[in-house]
């Protein structure tokens, strides 16, 4: 049995990530950290985990523990992905990876330095829909692409309104939330990187502190693409999707900007408009699977470690021209 702790006692661990360590053969969830002892203890009843630790270091001790989950809040998970390193254990870590850029490269130069596989938590990788979008562009069936839109405006449900709206010192706000998403979408799908970023932001309702809650950018890629982004965490009934428009076609999928298995996507050219098919499967259990694989040599995770850098920097750079209302330049 391959042993997992999970360092953060989160939602999106209760939600998502435990079923999906569960959902590969012969892995368990066998610890859980929290800065809370009682918070542990009752997480690790709640969820059948047997160890419950009231540190991280105490966890990193256990040796039943073999790779680590990190889910807490952003700005912990550069100190946790170090010690997780020096304690030789793999790493799937959140996303954003850390707050800024130099910490992000530390914790990749760490694991590298340890020989422990890290990746990156960027689920949408693992979407049948978006992996669907991106053989299309990739065969050339959109002919040269040339624009990208993203739609991710969202309404942050109220079990996650706490730090994400009121804790800057913790990264949060909608940029390093979602943004860091599509960012790693797009480079995903159309195989380029980003290379310079224009955004304005809206704190409208929910967010405080100075965070924002609302975010529209646009990002021009090294292919030459320009991908416009709009994010947020106060439209309940916008609806989701990423269209990539080309010279000789367009391809759009509708309601793909989810944790969920779901949605559909659309080719349009000379012929007329098209569904194409997807077989949906869960993109989080995907994504461990992945993640597995790498540990065992086999292949790399579906979002390397550096693609967690790639995608903060993008997000970064969102949240730099938000402030100076300048063209920043991603590098
Ligand atoms: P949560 O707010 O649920 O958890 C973050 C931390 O908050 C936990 O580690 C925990 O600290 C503390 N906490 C949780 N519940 C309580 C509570 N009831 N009372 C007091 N403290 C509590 O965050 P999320 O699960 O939404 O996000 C965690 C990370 O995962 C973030 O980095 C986020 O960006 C990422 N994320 C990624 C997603 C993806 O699809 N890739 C989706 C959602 C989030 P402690 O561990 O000390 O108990």
């Amino acid at each position: 049995m391959f042993g997992w702790g999970l360092i953060g006692a989160s939602t999106i661990a209760a939600e998502h990530m435990i079923g999906a360590i569960r959902a590969q053969q012969g892995h368990e969830v066998v610890a859980v950290a929290s800065s809370s002892a009682a918070r542990a203890k009752e997480y690790a009843a709640a969820h059948g985990i047997a160890r419950a630790y009231d540190s991280v270091a105490s966890l990193l001790a256990d040796p039943g523990v073999r790779a680590v989950y990190i889910s807490t809040t952003n700005e912990l998970h550069r100190d946790q992905v170090l010690a997780a390193a020096a304690a030789g254990k793999h790493v799937l870590c959140e996303k954003p990876l850390a707050l800024t850029l130099d910490d992000a490269r530390q914790m990749v130069d760490a694991c590298a330095a340890a020989g422990v596989v890290m990746a990156t938590n960027h689920h949408l990788r693992n979407a049948a829909t978006h992996r669907r979008i991106r053989q299309a562009v990739q065969d050339g069936a959109i002919g040269k692409p040339l624009f990208a839109r993203v739609f991710h405006a969202v309404y942050l449900p109220p079990h996650l309104q706490g730090w994400r709206i009121d804790r800057p010192a913790a990264g949060g706000g909608v940029t390093l939330d979602i943004t860091v998403h599509d960012a790693d979408t797009l480079r995903f799908i159309l195989g380029a990187e980003p290379v310079e970023a224009v955004a304005l932001s809206q704190s409208a309702s929910l967010a405080q502190q100075g965070l924002e809650d609302g975010v529209m950018a646009v990002l021009r890629f090294d292919n030459g693409v320009l991908a416009q982004l709009h994010d947020a965490f106060t439209t309940p009934f916008a609806g989701t999707g990423i269209e990539v428009h080309g010279d000789k076609g367009s391809i759009v999928g509708r309601n793909v900007m989810t944790q969920r298995p779901v949605g559909e996507v659309y080719l349009r050219d000379a012929a007329g408009e098209r569904q194409l098919e997807v077989e949906h499967e869960n993109l989080y259990v995907r994504g461990v699977a992945r993640f597995c694989a790498a540990m065992r040599g086999d292949g790399v995770p579906a979002a390397t470690a550096d693609d967690g850098v790639r995608s903060l920097a993008t997000a970064l750079a969102v949240l730099e021209a938000c402030r100076t209302g300048s063209t920043v330049r991603i590098d």
